[in-house]
C-alpha cells in the first residue's frame, strides 16, 4: 500500500489554499464541507471562489506566495500552475510537518485527495494513488449508484441504538448477527423509503424480542460456487459468503473464490483427495450441525451446483433432522460453465435435442450406466468425474451403437485461466490424452455439438494444440 487511508478531523482547523482558479475552488468546497477554516492566497480570485467567500467565511490574501504564509496552518493545498511556487510550497510545508497537497503532482504531496462518496456519517474514499484519478472517479460513480442515499440515516439510527443493543446482547457474534439483520433487512428498507419513525419503532421491537428470546441459533447456506471463474458466482452466493462466520469448502472451490469470503471468517477445508477419504460425508454433515448450534452462520461452499453430483441433498437431510435453518443457492454447474467457455452449445436444433449429465466415477472399477440409452444419436452426453474411465466410456459407447467417429471433448479446469480443451473422436481421444499430464477437474462432452467449437470458440484457452478434431 503506497498510501494509508485515514479520515482527518478538520473541523475548525486552519487550512491554506494557494491559488484561486477552478481547481482551487473544488478543493475549497471539499475542505469546507469538512468544516475547515480556509484562507486563500492568490493574486486573482476566480468568480466561483469569490461567490464562496461569504458562504464558507473564506479569508482572502491578495499577494504572491511567501514561505512564511504556511505558518500556523494544519493543511496546505497548492493549486497554482506555477511549478516554482508549487515546489516551494511543498518544500516549506514538508519541512514544517504540515500536510501538503500539490494538485496533479503526487511526487510533491504528503497526502492526496481521494474520490469521495459522502453518506455522512458513512464515507467511502477511493484512491488510485495518483495513478489514474479517472479510474477512481469511475469507481466512485459505481458506488454512488449502489449505496442508497439514505445510508447515512441508517448509520445514524444504528448509532442511536448502539449502546442499548450492546446492553441487551453481550455476545459479540450474536450482536453482529443482530445488526446485520437490521441493516440488511426490513428496518433498513424502511429507512431507505424515508419512514424513519416506523424504522425506529421496528428496531425497538426487535430489541425487545431479543431480550425475551434465548440464544440466537445459527444457520447454514448451501452455496454453489460455480465451476471456478469467480465472475460466475451469483449475487446471493457472494452476499452469503460475505456474511458467514465459517466457510466450509471443497477441493473444487478455487482460491480466487475463497478470497471473496468474509475476511474474518474461519475457513475449514473438507475436500476429499482421490483414494483419501479423510473427511467422510457423515463428519461434514455433523460439522455443519455443530457449527450452526454454536450460533454460527455457516456457508457450505460447493463447486458448481450443490444439487448436481454435489451430495447437497445428504447434507440438508441432516440439517433438517436437527432443526437447523438453511437455504440452498444454485450455482453454475460444470456442464454449463465448461460448455460455454469451450464454445460447445449443449443443445442444438440440428445435432442434439437433449442433454444428459452422468457421473463417470468408477465404483469398484466398473461404470454402471445405461449404455444403450447413452449411445443413441441426436443427444449430448456430459460426463462428470470421467477422466479415469475415459477409455471404458468410449469403448462402451461404441459397443452399444455409437458412431466410432462421434466427436468428444475433454475440458480441463474449465472456465479458469488455465482451461485446456482436447477434442477428438470416441476412437482417438483416449490415445490423444494418454501421454499428457491432465489436471483435475475435467469434464467430458460427447456428441456432434463438439464440432461447433471449431467455429464458436471464443475463450482464450491457454493451450489447444493437442486437438485432433
Ligand atoms: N457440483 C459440481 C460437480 C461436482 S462432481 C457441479 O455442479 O459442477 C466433481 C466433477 O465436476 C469433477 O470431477 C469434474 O468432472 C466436474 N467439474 C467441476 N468443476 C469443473 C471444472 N472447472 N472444469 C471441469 N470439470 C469440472
Amino acid at each position: 500500500m503506497d498510501y494509508l487511508p485515514l479520515f482527518l478531523k478538520l473541523h475548525d482547523q486552519p487550512c491554506l489554499i494557494i491559488g484561486a482558479g477552478g481547481i482551487a475552488a473544488r478543493k475549497i468546497d471539499v475542505l469546507a464541507s469538512a468544516g475547515a477554516i480556509i484562507t486563500v492566497v492568490a493574486l486573482d480570485f476566480c468568480k466561483p471562489i469569490r461567490e464562496m467567500q461569504t458562504k464558507y467565511k473564506l479569508t482572502f490574501l491578495k499577494k504572491t506566495f511567501e514561505p512564511s504564509d504556511v505558518n500556523g496552518f494544519k493543511l496546505v493545498v497548492s493549486a497554482t500552475n506555477d511549478t516554482q511556487i508549487n515546489i516551494s510550497v511543498a518544500q516549506v510545508a514538508i519541512a514544517k510537518g504540515i500536510l501538503v497537497n500539490v494538485v496533479d503532482n503526487p511526487a510533491l504531496c504528503n497526502f492526496i485527495f481521494p474520490a469521495i462518496v459522502d453518506r455522512s456519517p458513512i464515507i467511502a474514499a477511493i484512491s488510485s494513488g495518483g495513478g489514474s484519478p479517472v479510474l477512481a472517479r469511475l469507481l466512485r460513480q459505481r458506488l454512488e449508484s449502489i449505496i442508497p442515499h439514505q445510508y447515512g440515516k441508517l448509520a445514524q439510527l444504528a448509532e442511536n441504538f448502539r449502546q442499548e443493543v450492546k446492553n441487551v446482547i453481550q455476545q459479540t457474534t450474536q450482536r453482529r448477527i443482530f445488526w446485520e439483520d437490521v441493516l440488511e433487512g426490513k428496518i433498513a428498507e424502511l429507512v431507505f423509503a424515508g419512514k424513519q419513525q416506523q424504522a425506529k419503532s421496528e428496531l425497538r421491537q426487535a430489541i425487545a424480542d431479543i431480550s425475551r428470546k434465548s440464544a440466537i441459533v445459527g444457520e447454514v447456506y448451501l452455496v454453489g460456487s460455480g465451476p471456478g471463474d469467480p465472475d460466475l458466482l451469483t449475487f446471493r452466493a457472494l452476499r452469503l459468503m460475505q456474511k458467514a462466520d465459517v466457510i466450509v469448502y471443497d477441493r473444487l472451490v478455487s482460491p480466487a473464490i475463497l478470497d471473496l469470503a468474509r475476511r474474518e471468517s474461519t475457513k475449514i477445508y473438507v475436500g476429499k483427495q482421490k483414494g483419501n477419504h479423510s473427511f467422510p460425508q457423515d463428519s461434514i454433515n455433523n460439522l455443519l450441525v455443530d457449527l450452526a448450534k454454536q450460533g454460527k452462520r455457516v456457508a457450505r461452499l460447493k463447486g458448481g451446483d450443490p444439487f448436481i453430483f454435489g451430495r447437497g441433498g445428504e447434507e440438508i437431510v441432516t440439517l433438517m433432522e436437527n432443526g437447523i435453518n438453511f437455504q440452498v443457492v444454485p450455482g453454475i454447474t460444470a456442464a454449463s460453465g465448461c460448455a460455454s467457455y469451450a464454445g460447445i452449445p449443449l443443445t442444438h436444433r440440428d445435432y442434439a435435442q437433449s442433454v444428459t449429465f452422468v457421473a463417470g466415477h468408477m465404483k469398484d472399477d466398473t461404470i454402471d450406466l445405461n449404455w444403450k440409452q447413452l449411445a443413441a444419436a441426436n443427444q449430448t452426453l456430459v460426463i462428470y468425474m470421467g477422466l479415469h474411465g475415459l477409455l471404458k466410456i468410449c469403448v462402451n459407447l461404441i459397443l452399444h451403437g455409437a458412431d466410432k467417429d462421434l466427436p468428444i471433448a475433454l475440458i480441463e479446469r474449465g472456465t479458469m485461466a488455465q482451461q485446456r480443451v482436447f477434442t477428438g473422436t470416441l476412437t482417438t481421444l483416449p490415445e490423444i490424452i494418454k501421454p499428457l499430464t491432465i489436471q483435475a477437474p475435467t469434464l467430458i462432452i460427447v456428441g456432434n455439438v463438439v464440432n461447433l467449437r471449431a467455429q464458436l470458440k471464443w475463450f482464450n484457452d491457454s493451450d489447444n494444440s493437442h486437438s485432433l478434431s
